[in-house]
């Protein structure tokens, strides 16, 4: 069979269809250790706030930088018009305050200017490609930001790729060893099963703390073992693909 002969009347080839199989599988096995997640939704700005603190730090540090910004400033509108050393001084739990405080602030800049108001709700009417766009135009915004308003803001079909959710993916091999995190976004929106977008991301990370750990995965009590290529490397006594 040719490359060509295998694809699909959808377009899409054996070996893509297997992998979107293998993806509800590895869904439906978290789902059913970890159930469904909840989490708090914010408004846009908000969300791109907390998640522009989130960067390279814990989510107890970024929740801390939060509380005080908040607290600091009744609105979004005085955390813009600031001086920024005092921004800067809110935030400094979240660490790179030096650089988040002013990225915060040209943010809110930036979304006053086009909208004429801080609030980003027009992004619930753009089709998912044009609200990436329109974000990652934003200075210090990548994919992983912007998809992360996108899902959890707008209900959006996006897939946040953060270190837990790289780290997991290519040891299950749904994205190969050179796929970078921001490649890997769109490769899950596709493998993702539809409308389990927030629920597969929220229980990858959770399964990424708890039992496939970065440096010593517990691998003895996942019940992913079958599906994963890692583990199949290991317990072949191989080296893993990098
Ligand atoms: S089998 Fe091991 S490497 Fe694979 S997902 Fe589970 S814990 Fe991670």
């Amino acid at each position: 069979m040719t490359r060509r002969d295998d694809i699909h009347e959808t377009g899409e080839t054996s070996e893509f269809a297997a992998l979107r199989l293998k993806a509800r599988v590895i869904h439906n096995r978290l789902f059913m250790l970890y159930g469904e997640p909840r989490w708090t939704k914010l408004d846009g700005v908000s969300e791109l706030v907390s998640t522009i603190l989130s960067q390279n730090t814990n989510d107890g540090n970024r929740d801390l930088a939060y509380t005080r910004l908040r607290a600091r400033f009744a609105t979004w509108e005085l955390v813009r018009d600031a001086p920024t050393d005092i921004v800067i001084d809110a935030i400094r739990p979240a660490g790179l305050a030096n650089q988040k405080g002013p990225r915060i602030q040209a943010a809110l800049q930036r979304i006053t200017a086009e909208q004429g108001k801080l609030n980003i709700d027009f992004l619930a009417d753009l089709p998912v490609e044009d609200g990436l766009a329109w974000l990652t135009s934003i200075n210090g915004i990548g994919p992983k930001t912007a998809s992360i308003v996108l899902l959890f803001c707008y209900d959006k079909p996006a897939f946040p790729v953060d270190t837990h959710i790289h780290r997991l993916t290519g040891r299950l091999g749904l994205i190969g060893p050179k796929v970078s995190a921001d490649q890997a976004h769109d490769i899950m929106v596709k493998l993702c099963p539809d409308h389990q977008y927030g629920t597969f991301h929220i229980n990858i990370i959770r399964h990424g703390r708890e039992v496939c750990h970065a440096r010593s995965p517990e691998c003895e009590r996942c019940p992913l073992q079958d599906v994963c290529v890692y583990f199949h490397y290991q317990y072949n006594g191989l080296s893993v693909p990098r």
